[in-house]
This record gives C-alpha cells, structure tokens and sequence, in this order.
C-alpha cells in the first residue's frame, strides 16, 4: 500500500517509494515516499513562513493540543502497537509498553507546559542594577528537525516533537525508513489534536539526502537527534551554527557484587539485555561479576536465557523476535565468532536463522573483542569476572560510550563511589542500566551523546529565553 507524506500544509504522493518490509517474515508492509532534497527545501520554507502561528499561540492551546494527543493516543493504542511490532519487529508486550511510555511522554509535556516557569530577575542585588527591573520569558526556536531511530519510533519521537508543541516550535519530522508508518501515525495524531498543518513537516526517504538536507538548512535552528555514532557525528560536522542534541548508542554495563542481592534481580538482567532482541540503546550489554560468584551467577543466568521464547513478535508468548535485518544479524553472528575465537564461550550456542539470532552468553571474552568494545546492539551480552573495585571501574570506563551503568552493592560507600567515578549519563544502583522513565533527565557523555532529554530538559534545549530589562530610574 502506498502511504503518504505531510508538508506544505497537506498529505502528499510521492514520485518514487521506498519498501518496508517485516523483519520476521521480509513480506513487504507498506511502501513511502523518497523525497529529494527539493521536497525538504520546499517544504522547510513553508514552516519558516508560518513559524508565526506557533509563536503566537498561547500556552494553554498548545497544553490543550498534548492533551488531546495524549486522549486520541490512548484511543488508538492497539493499532499503533501493532504497527511498531510488525515494521520494528518488537514483540506486541514491548510494543504495547512502548505506547504507554508514549502517553506518559505526552503528559510529562503537557504538564511542563502548562507549568515551566519564566521569572523575575532581581537586577537591583548588584549595584549596576539601581533602578531597573528584568525579567526572562521563554521563546520557541522557530523551526526545529526530529530524526529519529527505527528502535523506539513512537516515544523518542514523542521525546523531542511534544517539547516542540509546548514550547511552541514547527516541526520537521525525519523518522527512520524502517519505521516510517508508526511515524506517520503520530502526525495523524498530533494534526487530530489540533497542531496547525502550516506548521509540520513529515519527511520520508534516505537518511543521506533528507536527513543532511534537513540538518544543513538554514531555517532549522535546532537538530534534535537520537540514533547511531557514527551518524550523530556527521550531523555534528554538517549542523554548522545550530543547537544539538544527540542521543546516541552505548555498550552498557552492569556491575554485580557479592554482597548484592543479585538473586533477586536476574530476570531484571535478564530482560534488560535480551528486550527488542538487545536492539536498545542502553541494553545490557556487559556484565561484570565479583569473581567468586561468577560461576553460580552465569551458570543461574543462562539457565534463564534458555527459557526465553523466540519467533513471531506479533505473538503474546514471544519474548525475543527478529533483528532489524539480516544485514545486523550476519555482523552480530561475525562478532560471536570473533570472540570465540579469541577465547571466549559463547552459550548455548551461535545461533542465527535469518534476521533472527538466537540469546546467548558470552563468558570470558577479550576486553579488545567487538562484543566488549563496540555497541553490539543484538541479543548477546558478555558476562566477565572481576576482583578489584579499580579494576572494573577502569573496565566500565574503558569504553567510547557513556550512557547508562548499572551497579549492584548492598555497600553505601561502594556504590557512592561507583556513581561518581563511573563516566555515563545515568548511574542506576540496584537496578539494570536499562532503567528508563520518561520523565527522568537521560542521555550520555563521551560518544553516547550531548544533551539530555526528558520533557522538563528538552524545554531547554528546543526554546530559547529572552531577557526583557526596563530602566525605571
Ligand atoms: P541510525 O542509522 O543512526 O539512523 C537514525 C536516523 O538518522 C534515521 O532516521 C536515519 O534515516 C537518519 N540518518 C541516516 N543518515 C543520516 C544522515 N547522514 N544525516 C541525517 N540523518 C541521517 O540509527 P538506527 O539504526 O535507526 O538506530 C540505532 C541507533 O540508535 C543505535 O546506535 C542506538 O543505540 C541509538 N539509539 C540511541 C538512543 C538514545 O536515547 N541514546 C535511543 C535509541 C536508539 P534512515 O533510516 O533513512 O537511514
């Protein structure tokens, strides 16, 4: 079926389309547009002249717009969950969670902008200040980009485009090809709820050509990105004088002591490195254990991963389903191979049937290896011992990324400790590094990132305040 576009106020055809096909079974879903970078100058012009219309608009419009997103949303959650689960492949369960984060998202925002402040400065403390009065108000930016992974195409979505409507930005939304209809999805919602049609734009085609358009054009004032490294970085070249957020991947790590409860949270770590078949950006994906519980603790820990159900994602009993393509699952097999082949034991098995890759343990693998160093971004998780607290402090640090730790500790001063010296963006103690809600401030130092988002943060980074000072001497 071909889908549409949205900009220049309307849904529009394309002239050539792009296929999305199910990562399960490969059978084509829906077909959109490839735009050129014509179609994103045009219709990035056309949110320029009407970024007016938001700017205007008054906060409780725009907090009336999240509310109404937020009602059609929870309306229409099982077609959108559906949706993700067959053009993303994550399972219904995570699928229907995804969409709940999504409400929440939307409330968060709704709630910000309805509550963010905008304040009195008290010029008059300094004595250059005699005699005047100052406040600071909140401005939109005007008009600001969206580009988002195929991994969480609802809520990250959500994470920078309802920021947007509260702080009364225009929005260009690029999602990412393999998920352009859940995408499409949330501009029906939003437009339902009343956001101008003047005022978005819902771009489809290669990341190459309307993504770079998007982020060189100079009417955009902020880029907003969640997605890989390696692209992250080539926005940071190309975005010239533009605000950045970049929320980017990590190879995570969880850090289990002996005096821990462990016992209690397997299944956590469990979930935590095998949901959306390790394809989240803070999946655990290294897991470093106190040397004299690392035999009991593997051995419990596969016992788990054995259970986990594998196949159709639309299926309430899946747990884990397929990769995003069969390109990522051959890399990820490589990796295993990799580190089997310098030493590691790879359990149960090296498995991979199609875009599906079997869960597995990687015990003892080489610090240098792909699947220690790298984001592996599949269902594998390595799981090393350790016997110094500096020695796995060094090791969780010895890598590009910094988004999220997990440390297990029933220890005060250790785990103080650990949450300091570890570099990430979040340090979780007594729960996986996975751990997520919306409204908390997430997002990573060193190569996982600038910025942080969060509905209360991203109101900094997508508006800008303006200081008003009137001379009353
Ligand atoms: P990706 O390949 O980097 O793509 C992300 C988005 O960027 C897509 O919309 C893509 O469009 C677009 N894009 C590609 N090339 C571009 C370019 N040159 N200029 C501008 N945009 C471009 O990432 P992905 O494979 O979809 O997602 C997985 C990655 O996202 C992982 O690294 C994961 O860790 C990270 N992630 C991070 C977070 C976080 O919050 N930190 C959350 C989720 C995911 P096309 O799809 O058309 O190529």
């Amino acid at each position: 079926m071909k889908e549409k576009v949205f900009f220049l106020g309307k849904w529009q055809q394309g002239e050539e389309y792009f296929d999305i096909k199910s990562p399960y079974d490969l059978k084509t879903l829906w077909e959109f547009p490839f735009l050129s970078s014509e179609d994103v100058q045009k219709a990035i012009d056309f949110l320029e002249k009407n970024k007016k219309i938001m700017k205007d608009m008054s906060r409780h419009k725009r907090a009336q717009i999240l509310e109404n997103a937020r009602n059609i949303l929870e309306k229409r959650k099982e077609e959108v969950a559906k949706t993700i689960s067959l053009e993303c492949g994550k399972t219904i369960k995570e699928a229907k969670t995804e969409v709940e984060r999504g409400i929440d998202t939307l409330t968060y925002s709704f709630i910000e902008t309805k509550s963010y402040k905008e304040e009195v400065v008290p010029l008059d403390s300094s004595k250059y200040g005699e005699g005047k009065m100052g406040f600071y108000i909140r401005e939109p930016l005007g008009v600001v980009a969206t580009i988002t992974p195929f991994n969480f195409p609802l809520n990250l979505a959500l994470h920078k485009i309802a920021p947007s409507v509260g702080v009364g930005n225009c929005i260009v939304f690029k999602p990412a090809s393999y998920t352009a209809r859940t995408g499409k999805l949330l501009v029906e919602i939003l437009l339902e709820a009343g956001y101008p049609p003047e005022c978005i734009a819902f771009l489809t085609g290669s990341g190459s050509v309307v993504g770079e358009s998007i982020v060189q054009n100079d009417y955009v004032k902020a880029v907003s990105f969640t997605g890989s490294l390696e692209i992250g970085e080539r926005i940071s070249r190309i975005a010239k004088m533009k605000r950045i957020t970049l929320e980017l991947g990590s190879n995570s790590a969880c850090v289990v002591f002996k005096d821990s409860e462990w016992e209690k949270y397997l299944e956590r770590m469990v979930r935590g490195a095998y949901a959306l078949a390790g394809q989240v950006c803070i999946s655990i994906q290294r897991i470093y254990v106190e040397k004299e519980i690392y035999d009991e603790f593997s051995q419990r820990y596969l016992e788990k991963v054995k259970t986990l159900k594998v196949g159709d994602p639309l299926s309430e009993e899946t747990d884990v389903g397929p990769m995003i393509d069969e390109a990522n699952a051959i890399r990820a097999e490589n990796w295993l191979k990799e580190s089997e082949e310098k030493g590691a034991e790879i359990l149960p098995e090296i498995k991979r049937e199609g875009t599906i890759l079997y869960p597995c343990i990687v015990k003892n693998a080489s610090e240098d290896t792909k699947v220690c160093k790298k984001e592996a971004f599949a269902p594998l998780v390595v799981i090393n011992p350790f016997e110094k607290d500096n020695e796995v402090i060094e090791k969780v640090n010895n890598s590009i990324y910094g988004l999220q730790c997990g440390v297990f500790t029933k220890d005060i001063k250790r785990a103080f400790r650990f949450a300091k010296e570890i570099e990430v963006g979040g340090v979780i103690i007594n729960d996986i590094p996975s751990y997520r809600v919306d409204l908390m401030p997430y997002g990573g130092v060193k190569g996982s990132g600038i910025g942080r988002e969060g509905p209360h943060f991203t109101f900094d980074e997508l508006s800008e305040i303006k200081l008003i000072v009137f001379n009353l001497s």
